[in-house]
């Protein structure tokens, strides 16, 4: 998750300032200024209404929070909806490993076990395109897929308190690029039936999708947002969970009224996790990271073109900075390879001992930059990927049709 590169004296020297003046104060009741300071610069880059920030420190934790504040929201409105009380969210979705985010979470592999533990929840299916369980191709299904997801969100409105999103990409499960338009689809299906709208932006927040947030993309305007992950330029753990000012109101009342936000860890907004968070958003104005992104994610785009070639990629799905190539045993039929085989963790290891870390997700190789990555070293990392599928499966690597 790392952002602008290792050792950045920027963030090391805002690390250290940090220590001289105090390593950790509690949120419970109190606060400190970097955490004051962060919290306002959150809230001037971050999309739609979000006006308010409540910290935690991991992005599961971010999620949890998201969840409650939706539930107790609805009990606190005005006039109280009590009964909106369930989530739905999308299958393939991951949100963390923590209870209630497993449960609204829908990769089966990740939460089999812990079955008994989670809540039930709506779920319909996602926009997974390379696979999709309607067997049609976008743009001409003109999302036929919706279709299950609006149907069930109309009929169960009274009972939900949100829908639940990774925008734009379902990063766990793979890198699953959306077509354009399907997240602010769901957003507006939300919206149409007075839902509230969670997106979980832990992992494409801070420049991972080429704009600061994923939601930009489409103009989506949240309800509540989860950040964690490079919100410190991925130096230390800090979480946070960002709402309008609609919701926050909700919370406010007399003693009496009871209407707090029982919700807190001891280490939440930690001051030198918020004082590395302030020196990233720093850099991301000094050097101009995104505007820098953007020529790399167009270099990217063109190099993983040749990969299409290869007889054994399937699919290649990019959202600015975040790549998956899928490995299928056979591109007409879309045939996985037999799970024993592991294809995906061999070409890791073998990038890995000719010097670049990537990640295998079952058959699909992740490929995510820090957004500092040069265009030299993006074009090693990208050479010594491909080299290392060819290594792994060259034997079984047929000549592709030409495009
Ligand atoms: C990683 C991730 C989480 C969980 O964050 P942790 O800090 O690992 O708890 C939640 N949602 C998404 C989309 C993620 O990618």
């Amino acid at each position: 998750m790392n952002v602008h590169g290792h050792r950045r004296q920027e963030i090391n020297r805002a690390i250290k300032d940090q220590l001289e003046r105090v390593a950790h104060t509690t949120l419970l009741g109190l606060t400190h200024p970097s955490a004051i300071e962060l919290a306002r610069r959150l809230i001037e880059i971050a999309p739609g209404e979000l006006s308010r920030v409540f910290y935690s420190d991991t992005g599961a934790a971010a999620m949890e929070i998201a969840l409650k504040m939706a539930l107790q929201y609805w009990q606190q409105c005005n006039p109280p909806r009590p009964r909106k009380t369930k989530f739905f969210s999308l299958c393939n979705a991951y949100h963390g490993d923590t209870v209630g985010a497993m449960s609204v979470g829908g990769i089966d592999l990740f939460q089999r076990a812990y079955h008994q533990l989670l809540f039930p929840i709506l779920q319909a299916r996602g926009a997974y395109c390379y696979r999709c369980h309607l067997h049609a191709s976008y743009p001409a299904c003109r999302f036929a897929c919706l279709d299950e997801v609006e149907q069930m969100i109309a009929e169960h409105a009274d009972e939900l308190a949100a829908v639940v999103m990774e925008p734009m990409v379902q990063g766990a499960a793979g890198m699953l690029v959306y077509p354009a338009g399907y997240t602010r689809a769901v957003w507006e299906i939300a919206k149409r039936h007075q839902v509230l709208f969670i997106v979980d932006e832990v992992a494409t927040g801070f420049g991972k999708t080429g704009t600061m947030f994923a939601c930009e993309h489409e103009g989506i305007e949240p309800d509540v947002m989860a950040l964690g992950k490079g919100i410190t330029g991925g130096y230390l753990p800090l979480a946070a969970t960002l709402t309008t000012e609609q919701i926050y109101r909700a919370f406010l009342g007399t003693v009496e009224q009871q209407r707090t936000f029982y919700h807190g860890h001891t280490y939440t907004g930690n001051p030198l996790a918020c004082a590395a968070a302030l020196a990233s958003l720093d850099l991301f104005e000094q050097d101009q990271t995104l505007q820098q992104l953007q020529p790399k994610i167009a270099l990217l785009s063109k190099e993983l073109e040749r990969f299409k070639q290869l007889s054994l990629v399937g699919d290649i799905r990019q959202c600015g900075f975040m790549v998956g190539i899928e490995l299928v045993q056979d591109k007409q039929t879309r045939l996985l390879f037999p799970g024993r085989e592991r294809v995906a963790v061999r070409v890791t290891k073998e990038a890995r001992r000719r010097g670049v870390i990537i990640r295998p997700l079952s058959d699909i190789l992740v490929v995510m930059p820090p957004l500092s990555i040069s265009e030299e070293e993006l074009g090693m990392l990208l050479n010594v990927t491909y080299d290392s599928i060819v290594s792994i499966l060259g034997s079984s690597l047929r000549t592709a049709a030409k495009p």
